[in-house]
């Protein structure tokens, strides 16, 4: 039986509205994000995702990236509290830094990992030492790139013959190479059709997929399907995807429910891709750019 697709259009959003703050309110209650990621090779991935989550609304960052990137970053963020945590030889974060971000499981609304990680078993293997702290702070967590490598991944305890599952959803913004990585799926089919392939997932691994492409769809644990055509090939760039998964974080952290900042954010990303491509042409413009473009189309939107 197919599923029926839902378009995330205007008339979707609207009858979401993402959370709005009261005009009293303070920082605090629009949400604390925080973005642990990046690497000497790649300290900017994380600085456009946490960019990305100010410009969604969230009301306060704090970064968590390695030892020797961290002042950069901090500089490149004067908004952003920014905890540099040891690094191996190869650059990738040690476990211990499990320690320095235990207690921040208390006071953060949404955690995003990923940007500018290292494609190594060590990353899965600090995700995992994280979760079981943040799921029952009740954090949202969004892992994008490497850190999705969990799945492939699983702590030493899990049974061999049981593929992961996470305890509670989480949110994963795979783009269509990254999907046939973690499912063993070729590529080609999952360009052909990744409906089923999409909704599959997120029942087996108890996650909000969103399955990134010219086409994105969103598939719940639950079994419902969104669906999102828009943007331009403009986005097909460098850091595009850190943007995304920052401006979902954001979401979340403001309060909105997981499929919902998921849909929100994807629509945010393509409209300003839209935005930017009539202004500036098509191609050349910058992933930095597109969050920019996020706080008045969210107005508009909303
Ligand atoms: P990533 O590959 O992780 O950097 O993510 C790329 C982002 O750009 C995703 O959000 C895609 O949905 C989006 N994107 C890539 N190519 C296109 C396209 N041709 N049209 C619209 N959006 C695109
Ligand atoms: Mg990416």
């Amino acid at each position: 039986r197919a599923t029926a697709v839902h378009d995330v259009d205007t008339a979707l959003l609207r009858s979401w509205a993402v959370p709005m703050p009261a005009i009293e309110g303070d920082k605090e209650i629009r949400g604390h994000v925080l973005v642990l990621g990046g690497s000497s090779e790649m300290p900017g991935a994380i600085i456009l995702a946490a960019t990305a989550a100010l410009r969604a609304g969230a009301g306060k960052l704090t970064v968590a990236t390695g030892r020797s990137v961290a002042q950069l970053v901090a500089l490149a963020m004067p908004e952003a509290r920014v905890i540099g945590l040891e690094e191996h030889d190869s650059a990738g974060i040690k476990l211990d830094a499990v320690a320095r971000l235990d207690p921040l499981a208390e006071r953060v609304d949404t955690i995003l990992v990923g940007p500018g990680m290292r494609d190594e078993p060590a990353t899965a293997e600090l995700v995992h030492a994280l979760l079981p702290r943040f799921e029952a702070a009740g954090t949202t967590v969004v892992l994008d790139a490497c850190a999705m490598g969990a799945l492939l991944h699983p702590p030493g305890d899990w049974p061999p013959d049981r593929p992961w599952r996470f305890e509670r959803p989480v949110i994963l913004t795979p783009h269509a190479g990254e999907m046939a990585h973690l499912t063993g799926i070729a590529k080609e089919d999952i360009c052909l059709d990744p409906d089923p392939h999409a909704l599959v997932a997120a029942r087996d691994w108890n996650a909000m997929v969103v399955l990134k492409g010219a086409r994105t769809v969103i598939a719940t644990p639950n079994g419902t399907l969104y669906q999102h055509e828009g943007g331009n090939v403009g986005l097909a760039i460098s850091g595009s995807g850190d943007v995304l998964a920052g401006i979902i974080a954001g979401l979340a952290a403001r309060g909105a429910a997981l499929d919902q900042a998921a849909c929100w954010g994807v629509a945010l990303h393509a409209r300003s891709g839209e935005q930017l491509a009539r202004r500036m042409g098509t191609l050349g413009y910058l992933a930095r750019e597109i969050s920019q473009e996020i706080p008045a189309l969210l107005e508009q939107i909303a």
